[in-house]
């Protein structure tokens, strides 16, 4: 099998199970944005995904993803752990950012972005903040201040599921506090939840931006 016949083979059955799993939540999946994630993967299968129609590319690391990003046009997605050091480069590539938690970094945006960037703000689901993002409580403040801005927008709410937890919990606390935050921010819809483990979970708990990666590209 060639590497573009897996490809083209493991991202039609993802886009399928997305199908089934938005019918199942009688949601509607045009409003469901699927984002392949690329990151340790070469340009060239990037490339491949690009001559399928995939548009929306993730990656977590800066280093790593300027390359690609300016080798294959699409949107690009960052949502890995932010370092302010490397916050200047992302805004250069990325158009949407999964990961921002901290006031001091959305600074660093407002510096150095040259475009408009599209911002989710993580939320930490097990109070360890092992895999990134803050408590809900210190989000509302830099939400406001994101909000206000002329430029940059607010785009909603990103979680990972803990590890050693079950998503069916992890998503279902995920989607309460994103009825909460609808309340202060009702124009910041989007929900970034699901991975390639739990992505049919988080469908069924209101997640509008999946980010899979091993499920579309084999294993890393
Ligand atoms: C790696 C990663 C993904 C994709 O993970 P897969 O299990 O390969 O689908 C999604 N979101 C974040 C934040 C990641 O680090």
């Amino acid at each position: 099998m060639t590497r573009r016949t897996e490809i083209a083979e493991r991202l039609l059955d993802v886009q399928e199970r997305i199908a089934v799993a938005a019918k199942k939540a009688q949601r509607d999946p045009s409003e469901i944005t699927l984002i392949a994630v690329t990151k340790s993967f070469p340009i060239s299968d990037i490339e491949i995904l690009s001559q399928l129609g995939v548009q929306e590319f993730g990656e977590n690391r800066d280093s790593d993803a300027a390359p690609k990003a300016a080798a294959v046009p699409g949107r690009w997605h960052f949502q890995g752990q932010i370092q302010s050091n490397k916050l200047k480069s992302i805004c250069s590539w990325a158009h949407v950012i999964h990961s921002l938690d901290e006031l001091r970094h959305f600074e660093v945006i407002e510096k150095f972005a040259t475009h408009p960037l599209e911002i989710f703000l993580q939320v930490n689901l097990d109070g360890l903040a092992e895999r990134g993002g803050a408590a809900i409580e210190s989000l509302y403040p830099l939400a406001s201040i994101i909000q206000a801005h002329p430029v940059h927008r607010l785009a909603g709410l990103m979680a990972v599921a803990p590890l050693g937890i079950d998503p069916e919990i992890a998503f279902g606390n995920l989607h309460e506090i994103q009825r909460g935050f609808l309340r202060d921010f009702p124009s910041a819809k989007s929900l970034s939840a699901g991975m390639s483990q739990d992505f049919e979970t988080a469908i069924s708990h209101g997640a509008t931006h999946l980010r899979i990666g091993s499920q579309i590209m084999g294993s890393r």
